[in-house]
Parts: structure tokens; C-alpha cells; sequence
């Protein structure tokens, strides 16, 4: 019996206007949010946009305003910005039109980057975290810099770099962000997951094995089957190198991986320290060592070329990146292959899934067991001194520091990675639920109930934090909500004294002027009880200027809360 498919089925006139209604709900949220961002940056009445403070606004949820998503708007602001003289102050308020001309081709991540939709919404907060972890390792001078060939030996121990990328290109660094290192053993994880590409796992598995080793990461052994324990330490890693395009010509070998090493880093920072990769070669007899020993007992395909296959294996090692581009190739691993900021599908799901998974039990050299209890993240480490870590589905870390432990992990990463999950719940096993724990979890928009959005926007008025009355704004919680007493944020900002405050919810957000609270009393009545006359005249002007009839001021207003 033939299975009924999709033709035999009668039309369904349904879905054309589930369709049409989805679009127009897009349409509407997109209208929405254009109002929101004018609300944000504009001048109603000038009807204009401060195109400086809407940049700034941009680089506040992580957005750089290098971002490839962003190039036809920068093309635009510069076209604009040509036409209109330099010396014109004005240009950087634009009309309405014009602004929406200028972003209206990266409108799509423009409205995700401004409506708390990124993965970490409260991209600030989470980088005041950052800084402060940073700082704290700063202090660690523990460890010494690898020093089994004189480049590695030479680095100056206080290099320190952390950058991260999330998988929606939300960027932080901090450090010697730009310094170029060689990636060493971090080449392995990505070697490993081009071969999967290439060969899928069973290919792969054939030579070499998926378990932890126990072993020193170029200890010469292999293990029950006569295979090298895993593609993260020294021996899996050459067999890894002779699986890798093999047909090819070194010299296409080479610019195979370099090739996709520089699209996994989304063209940033990539290149080849020659003289690494000279000492390497020199210094290289355990190397040597391992590549006979696994010649001896048939681990290789049939064709191998030993001598070339060590050199394209010391050649990957010696390929330098930086900590801001090494965070991208972590960013594309955490985003299941997808480069986050080119949208190139660099690799496979599965082949992803792979080496994460590989990273997450042997990444560490023989600290990867404990590294996996206690940080429980995905991660592979080089003896430069620098550790890939993935958070899956969240984001890229890289992590750069010469001075190294006795197991030949940098010193500062470990520290950084012990510290992060400390606070976050990136821990794999880490409750995502939340139920007893004190670690938070930096992607869950802060407020989610009404009645916390409410306690938050209050909050935040009294405490004086313009962007987050923003980000309120922008994901379109009612700024003139309620408490239970009738206290809005203008009063709350007024008692408060936020001049600020007070002019963004009155001329930005349109708040009414005047609401009463409880007890009968209004904003104006909380500036002079709380003695912030400069507030109370905002709220007199604007009042006039919308024809709104001015209270007289409450007998009691100057005794209010006296006590
Ligand atoms: N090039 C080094 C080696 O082959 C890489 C080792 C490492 O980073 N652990 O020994």
C-alpha cells in the first residue's frame, strides 16, 4: 500500500494565512521595535536620531561595529556621512527616514541585538564578571613557560588574554588580546573535527581510539587495540595529521587546513611562525619516537608518508592565532559549526558534537578528568599557554597565558575556568532549573514574571541606570506600570533626584506627567518633598507643553516620608 504524501492530501488554504499572519505578526514586532529604538535615540518633536548614541547603545549589547552582519549599514553611515560635511554638527542627528534607510538592510540583528534576544542579554553585566575574573588570575605568577624548544621558552610569562564570543556574536576582551601565539596542542580538537568532516567518526575511529589515557600527553604507548588512546594527545593527533586530505600535495595540505582554519576564525587573525615550527622539527624525537612506534605496529593507513606527515603535524602546531580570533573558532565550536558572525557552516553538526565531546574528556592532558568534574566544560589546552573552552550553545572563550602547570595547562586559564563556573551554571551537570543553587544563569533575561519586570523597573529607576530603563523601553514593558502603592519610575526617579531619569521617561518614553500614587501624590509633589527642584520643573515644562493641567502641590508634601 502506497503511503499517502503531501499531494494526495487536499489543498490546505489554512496555511496560507497562517503564513500571512505570522509575517504580519513579524511585521508589527518589527514596527514595534522601530518605534522603540526611535523612543530610545530619538527626539520626538525634532523628529531626528542621535546616530552616536545609537551606536553606542549597539556596542552595549556586544555588538562591534566591525561585525560583518553590519557592513551595509556601516556602507550606508558612510555614504551618508561623505555627503554631509564634517564640521556639521548636526549630522549626527539624522531624520527619522534617513536613520531607518541606513540600518534597514541588518534590521534583522539591528531588532535582536536591541529586544534582549542575544544569548547573554545583559552582555554588560556579564563582562563586569569577566573583568573581575580576569583581574583576579592577573595576580597568579604560578607555573613557568614551556621551555622544551627556546620560542616557547622565551615568552614573557605576564602575557594574559581572555576574549569571548557568544553564538551571537556578543564580543568582550580583556588583556593581550591581539598578541600572536602558536595554537600547539589546541590545533588537535580542530584537526579532529576536519578529519570527521571528511572521514565521519567511523573513519576516523579506525586509528584512533576515544578514550582518556591516563598517560603524559606525548607518553609513548598506545592502548589495548594498538591505537593511540584519543586525537588530543601527541600520538592521536600525528595519526590525525595522516588522515587529513592525504591525496594532496603538502604544500595543499597545508592550505587546505589553513583554509579552514581561517574561515572556523571568520578571517581574523591567522598565520604560520616559522621559526616555532623549525625548533619543533629540531626538538621533535619523542615525536619521532611516537611516529615509529605507531609505524611499527600498523596504526597507519596504507601509504602514510611518515617524514611528510610529522612535518604537517609540527606545521599545525606552529599556526598562530590570538586570543580575539581563537575566541571565534571556540564561538563557531560552542555554535555547532556555524561561524556566529559570518554565518559560515564551517563544519558539521555531528562533527562538532564530536570533538566537543573528545575536548570535554581528553582535552585537558592528564588533568582532563578533574578538569571535567570541576569545570564540566568542553576544552583543549596547547603548551603555549592557551585553552580553548566551549560552552555549548552559549559561547567561545580563549584563553592565553605562557606560565604552565605540571601538567602543561596555562596556570591562569585553569584558575579563569574554575572561577567562571563559580559563578555561572555552565558546568554541564550544573541545574539549569535553578532550584538551590547560587550561581546565575547569564542567559535568562532577568526579569520574567510581571510582577518582577515591575520590581526591576522600579529598581532601576531609583538606582539611576539609564540603560537598563533602555532595555526595559526596548523590550516593551509598560514604563508607566504601577507598583501596588501607584508608584510609578517617574516618581521613584524623582524622590530619587535622576534629572536624567526623569527627562528620558518623559520625553523618550512619553510617560504622563502626573500620576498619582495612593495617597493622592504625583511626581512633582515627590520633587519637593524630596528637595529636587530641577526635577520638578522637567515635569512642570513638559506638562505645559502637552496642555496637561498642573495639581496644586499637597498640603503635606513637604512632610512626606519625613521621618
Ligand atoms: N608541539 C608540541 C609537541 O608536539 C605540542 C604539545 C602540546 O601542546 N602539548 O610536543
Amino acid at each position: 500500500m502506497s503511503s499517502m504524501s503531501d499531494c494526495d492530501l487536499p489543498p490546505r488554504p489554512l496555511k496560507r494565512s497562517i503564513s500571512y499572519n505570522c509575517k504580519n505578526l513579524v511585521r508589527q514586532h518589527l514596527v514595534h521595535v522601530e518605534n522603540r529604538l526611535f523612543e530610545m535615540f530619538g527626539d520626538k518633536e525634532k523628529n531626528t536620531i542621535d546616530i552616536s548614541r545609537f551606536l553606542l547603545g549597539l556596542t552595549a549589547t556586544g555588538m562591534r561595529h566591525s561585525d560583518p552582519r553590519l557592513k551595509e549599514m556601516r556602507e550606508n553611515l558612510k555614504k551618508f556621512q561623505d555627503k554631509i560635511a564634517a564640521s556639521d554638527h548636526h549630522a549626527l542627528n539624522i531624520s527619522y527616514d534617513t536613520f531607518m534607510s541606513i540600518i534597514s538592510d541588518n534590521l534583522e540583528v539591528i531588532v535582536k541585538a536591541f529586544s534582549s534576544s542575544f544569548v547573554i542579554p545583559d552582555f554588560r553585566g556579564f563582562c563586569h564578571h569577566i573583568e573581575e575574573i580576569y583581574a583576579k588570575c592577573l595576580t597568579n605568577t604560578d607555573g613557568k613557560a614551556a621551555h622544551y624548544i627556546p620560542q616557547l621558552a622565551r615568552a614573557n610569562p605576564d602575557h594574559w588574554a581572555v576574549s569571548v564570543c557568544t553564538v551571537d556574536g556578543q564580543r568582550y576582551s580583556t588583556g593581550d588580546v591581539n598578541v600572536p601565539f602558536t595554537l600547539q596542542s589546541c590545533s588537535y580538537a580542530l584537526n579532529y573535527a576536519l578529519a570527521l568532516g571528511q572521514l565521519s567518526d567511523v573513519g576516523v575511529h579506525i586509528y584512533v581510539g576515544m578514550e582518556p589515557s591516563g598517560r603524559h600527553y606525548n607518553e609513548l604507548c598506545l592502548d589495548y587495540n594498538n591505537k593511540p588512546h584519543n586525537p588530543m594527545i601527541n600520538a592521536g593527533a600525528i595519526m590525525t595529521a595522516a588522515l587529513l586530505k592525504p591525496d594532496l600535495s603538502a604544500a595543499d595540505r597545508f592550505d587546505f587546513v589553513f583554509n579552514m582554519y581561517k574561515r572556523l576564525g571568520g578571517g581574523e587573525y591567522l598565520g604560520f611562525n616559522n621559526a616555532v615550527f623549525l625548533s619543533e622539527k629540531e626538538c621533535a624525537d619523542r615525536n619521532f619516537a611516537l611516529a615509529y612506534f605507531m609505524r611499527e605496529n600498523k596504526c597507519f593507513p596504507e601509504g602514510t608518508r611518515l617524514h611528510e606527515t610529522l612535518d604537517f603535524y609540527f606545521q599545525l602546531c606552529s599556526l598562530e592565532i590570538t586570543a580575539e580570533s581563537g575566541a571565534l573558532m571556540a564561538a563557531t565550536l560552542a555554535n555547532g559549526g556555524i561561524n556566529p558572525l559570518t554565518g559560515d557552516p564551517v563544519l558539521t553538526v555531528d562533527a562538532v558534537r564530536n570533538t566537543l565531546t573528545l575536548m570535554h574528556s581528553c582535552g585537558m592532558y592528564n588533568y582532563s578528568g578533574q578538569f571535567a568534574f570541576k569545570v564540566g566544560l568542553p576544552s583543549k589546552s596547547g603548551v603555549s599557554g592557551c585553552v580553548l573552552l566551549v560552552v555549548p550553545n552559549t559561547m567561545g572563550i580563549c584563553l592565553w597565558s605562557p606560565p604552565l602547570d605540571s601538567n602543561g595547562n596555562s596556570c591562569r586559564a585553569v584558575q579563569f575556568c574554575m572561577e567562571l563556573v563559580s559563578r555561572f551554571n555552565f558546568h554541564n551537570f550544573d541545574n539549569l532549573r535553578g532550584h538551590f543553587t547560587s550561581k546565575c544563569d547569564p542567559r535568562m533575561a532577568k526579569a520574567e514574571s510581571k510582577a518582577q519586570i515591575l520590581f526591576d523597573l522600579l529598581f532601576s529607576a531609583a538606582a539611576g541606570d539609564l540603560s537598563a530603563l533602555r532595555r526595559h523601553s526596548l523590550s516593551g514593558s509598560d514604563m508607566q506600570a504601577k507598583d501596588y502603592d501607584g508608584r510609578t519610575a517617574l516618581h521613584v526617579a524623582t524622590s530619587e533626584g535622576h534629572l536624567n531619569i526623569v527627562k528620558y521617561l518623559l520625553y523618550n518614553c512619553q510617560v504622563y506627567p502626573l500620576p498619582k500614587d495612593r495617597w493622592g501624590r504625583t511626581p512633582l509633589d515627590d520633587a519637593s518633598s524630596f528637595g529636587h527642584p530641577d526635577c520638578g520643573e522637567v515635569i512642570i515644562e513638559c506638562s505645559k507643553k502637552r496642555g496637561i493641567e498642573i495639581p496644586l502641590p499637597l498640603s503635606d508634601a513637604n512632610d512626606f516620608h519625613a521621618d
